[in-house]
């Protein structure tokens, strides 16, 4: 039995069968077939997911193959491509074309179903997550019909589709809103704590994409802040000497080093985090969206984020700072905070509401229970909604109150995976 296991090393499974799908109706034939022989069937990206939500228990299916671009509607900057395509590729095959997707999480290794699938996404007070920048999914289901969901063809099911948890069939393709390529200019800026949370709603709302990085122990931020730009003169990219400089080494490499150094020190890291949060220094450039969005993430955490009403921020983060403050815990991560617009997809996590995210990691070679066990604590009566792809420990039962489409979802699972093929013991927890 070939082993499968999880980017952060949380989720590790022994499939019965692995199968590299080389086209769709081979996918209809599997799916079909699995159902009649009462099989569970599970496609994985690329395995990203801190929570078992891709965790595959009877078969494993891999997208590999079915990848790239589909078709390209120039009139509309609309795009369909293939649900195996990494975030990686899809980039640079839109910018040939003129093209780019609006907005992005911070890393690129995803692939665009698996993405998509836990509600993965950036930042920007006016952006959705990249599930919203959906206009159509395909999606193979337990009897093996392949399913079509666009603004005209079963267009009820779309805000349930675009964001479905793996739970509702396999996608193959999805249709992208896509925008004409656009430059960033980013501004990456050191701060202090309480200047950012005082002038929050004047850094979101001032800015396309903010968000920031606060230093645990220390009260210093380092803040970015991206701006689009639609004239090609002002590209102005790191020298690649920086970027290997401040990104390979001190953000990847250096930072590593130092949490596997400090994993049975875990005293100085205070210390240490004053230091890392003073070296950072100003710096701007401007360069495709694409490769803006996207860093390099080598060392390997664990990561629990949660989505809360944008104007609990301040609130949330000073009673973590104050925990902090206690050191019954020493953290080296920077605790990570984001913004987005609403949207009316069901299970996503802003649904009807403008929202802030606020993400905390922990070393994979710490114990991560105690931090995240306090930071759940503290997010209590704000209908918090956890990112459905990194850790939390909620499950039907407390999720059902906190999304006004929950009971829609189930009904429309019942309806179309009847006998749960597509199913896991994630799924189980946190749908019912
Ligand atoms: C270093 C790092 C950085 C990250 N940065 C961000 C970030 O900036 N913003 C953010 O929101 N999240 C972020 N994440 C979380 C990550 O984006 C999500 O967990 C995402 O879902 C992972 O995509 P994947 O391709 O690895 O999918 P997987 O983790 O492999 O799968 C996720 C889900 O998608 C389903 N799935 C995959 N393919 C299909 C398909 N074809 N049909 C149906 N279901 C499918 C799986 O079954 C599973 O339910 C980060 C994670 C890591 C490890």
């Amino acid at each position: 039995m070939a082993e499968w296991r999880n980017w952060s090393g949380t989720v590790v499974s022994r499939p019965r069968e692995v199968v590299m799908v080389h086209d769709v109706p081979h996918l209809q034939l599997l799916c079909e077939e699995s159902a009649r022989e009462g099989r569970r069937v599970k496609a994985v990206g690329a395995g990203h997911s801190f929570t078992g939500i891709a965790e595959p228990t009877d078969v494993l299916v891999r997208m590999d193959r079915l990848s790239g671009v589909r078709s390209v509607d120039e009139g509309t900057g609309r795009v369909w491509v293939h649900a195996g395509t990494p975030l990686h590729v899809l980039g640079p095959e839109l910018q040939r074309r003129g093209l780019a997707m609006t907005n992005l999480g911070d890393i690129d290794r995803q692939t665009i179903a698996g993405a998509v699938s836990t509600g993965t996404h950036g930042t920007g007070a006016g952006f959705t997550g990249i599930a919203g920048q959906l206009t159509g999914v395909e999606l193979v289901q337990a009897d093996g019909s392949l399913l079509r969901v666009t603004e005209t063809e079963n267009a009820e099911l779309l805000p349930a589709v675009m964001l479905s948890l793996g739970a509702l069939g396999i996608v193959t393709a999805l249709e992208i809103q896509c925008v004409p390529k656009f430059l960033l200019h980013a501004v990456e800026a050191p701060a202090s704590l309480d200047e950012v949370l005082d002038g929050i709603d004047e850094r979101v709302d001032g800015t396309d994409h903010f968000e920031f990085y606060w230093f645990p122990h220390t009260d210093r931020v380092l803040t970015k802040s991206n701006t689009r730009l639609t004239d090609e003169s002002k590209r102005d990219p790191l020298p690649a000497w920086r970027s290997r400089i401040d990104d390979d080494l001190l953000s990847n490499k250096l930072f590593g080093a130092l949490n596997k150094a400090t994993t049975r020190a875990p005293r100085v890291i205070p210390a240490i985090n004053q230091v890392s949060a003073r070296a950072l220094s100003r710096r701007e450039f401007t360069d495709w969206s694409y490769r803006v969005f996207a860093s390099e993430r080598d060392v390997i955490f664990r990561e629990t984020e949660f989505a809360v009403p944008r104007a609990a921020v301040p609130d949330v983060l000073r009673e973590l700072r104050s925990w902090l403050s206690r050191k019954v815990e020493v953290i080296a991560f920077p605790v990570e905070v984001r913004f987005a617009a609403a949207d009316d997809l069901w299970l996503s996590t802003a649904h009807g509401r403008e929202s802030g995210y606020i993400a905390i990691h922990q070393y994979a070679g710490r114990d991560h229970s105690r931090y995240f066990e306090a930071f759940w604590s503290m997010l209590a009566g704000l209908d918090a909604r956890p990112h459905w792809g990194k850790m939390h420990d909620l499950g039907a039962a407390e999720l059902r109150s906190r999304y006004p489409k929950f009971d829609d979802f189930v009904a429309l699972r019942d309806r179309l995976d009847p006998g749960r093929v597509f199913t896991n013991g994630y799924l189980d927890r946190v749908l019912g």
